[in-house]
């Protein structure tokens, strides 16, 4: 199948791509660059043997995204391409809305005009908010989001939902990710935030090869078993994974919906940077730090529809997570000490 992949240059867009190639399917990667770098291409080559197709665009831009889904004749899209920063959310909301929003919009109504409508969506767990009970189901009730990055996500699972009751020929699935971590075994793609990281593993990666000094844990008094956050980590290869499985059922079935892709196990901070110490064999100096404004105490899923209708689960164990990463993270360091040269 010929696949677009809106932010298809992106962290788990660039994964997906690799999965779907070794399938046998065709993803066309558009992608504003903007939170991507050119070269990701090239890596896809190395690890398939092939260069997925790139197109330099943006979802805003509707005459665009038209001419791309007719000329590439694509059957189905998986929405990948925002902005992410929850931070960042809070101090540029209208960058967030009209990136994810409106871009999101342009890109239905560019679908609809050429008459594509099957859309798999890069939901998050976010959209839960604080949960009434553990492990998260689709059917539990989605939560206030305490963030504008949080509220794009619940927003536009709404307008899928909207749009697939206005009009039952569209197929939207709204994938809620869990926490993806990890990186390509190659090492080649991974994820590299620029600046200082916001999110926990990469944070940790760069503390354990000595680029950060120490990792700040935000909060210790949570009602958790060590009581840091607990996550249900997720290797972002068993995400990619999941978006191939997903695929088939997009494109025989017709309507909304929405599935977790999780592990269905938490694990804390802690114990995070003790299996990471133990995959790098180096030590992740932490300090205990106050709790970050808008965390809840811990999340996981129960990823049995998943199972149920995609016939997916997830492979990877925690040992993998973070053995990916620190080779990811080793890679990284690599190039930038030959850059510096
Ligand atoms: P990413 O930033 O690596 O990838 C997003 C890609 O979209 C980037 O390559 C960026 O250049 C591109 N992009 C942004 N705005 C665009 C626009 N207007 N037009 C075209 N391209 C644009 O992020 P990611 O981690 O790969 O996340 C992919 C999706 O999954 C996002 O929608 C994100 O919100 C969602 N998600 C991510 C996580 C996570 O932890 N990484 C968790 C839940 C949901
Ligand atoms: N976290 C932390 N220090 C950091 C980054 C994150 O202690 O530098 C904690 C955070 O408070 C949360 C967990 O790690 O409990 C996962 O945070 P992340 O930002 O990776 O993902 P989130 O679940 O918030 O989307």
């Amino acid at each position: 199948m010929r696949v677009l992949l809106t932010g298809g240059m992106g962290f788990i867009g660039s994964h997906t791509a690799v999965v779907l190639q070794e399938g046998g399917h065709e993803p066309v990667l558009y992608d504003n660059l903007s939170n991507a770098d050119r070269a990701v291409t090239g890596r896809i080559e190395q690890i398939t043997g092939k260069a997925p197709k790139f197109i330099e665009g943006d979802i805003r831009d509707q005459a665009r995204m038209e001419e791309v889904l007719r000329d590439e004749k694509i059957d189905a899209v998986i929405h990948f391409a925002g902005l992410k920063a929850v931070g960042e959310s809070v101090v540029k909301p209208l960058e967030y809305y009209d990136n994810n929003i409106i871009g999101t919009l342009r890109l239905l109504e560019a679908m609809r005009a050429t008459g594509v409508k099957r859309l798999i969506f890069s939901s998050s767990s976010t959209v839960y908010g604080t949960p009434q009970s553990l492990p998260l189901r689709e059917s539990d009730p989605t939560g206030e989001a305490t963030n504008p990055y949080g509220r794009t996500k619940l927003q536009i699972e709404e307008i899928l939902s909207d749009l697939c009751r206005a009009d039952p020929t569209w197929s939207c699935i709204c994938l809620r990710y869990f926490n993806p971590i990890g990186a390509h075994p190659s090492g080649l793609i991974g994820e590299d935030p620029n600046g200082i990281p916001n999110n926990l593993m990469p944070y940790v990666a760069r503390v354990a090869s000595g680029r950060l000094p120490v990792l700040n844990v935000f909060g210790n008094d949570y009602d958790t078993p060590d009581g840091t956050g607990v996550r249900d980590f997720i290797h972002v290869m068993d995400l990619a994974r999941g978006h191939a499985a997903a695929l088939p059922y997009c494109m025989s079935h017709e309507g909304w919906k929405a599935v977790n892709l999780g592990c269905g196990r938490g694990y804390s901070v802690l114990e995070i940077v003790a299996a990471f110490e133990k995959a790098s064999g180096r030590k992740v100096p932490v300090n205990f730090a106050p709790r970050r404004a808008g965390d809840i105490a811990a999340n996981w899923a129960d990823p049995s529809l998943a199972r149920e209708l995609f016939g997916w689960e997830a492979q990877c164990n925690i040992e993998d997570m973070c053995r990916d990463g620190w080779n990811f993270e080793q890679h990284r360091a690599a190039e930038l000490a030959q850059k510096q040269s």
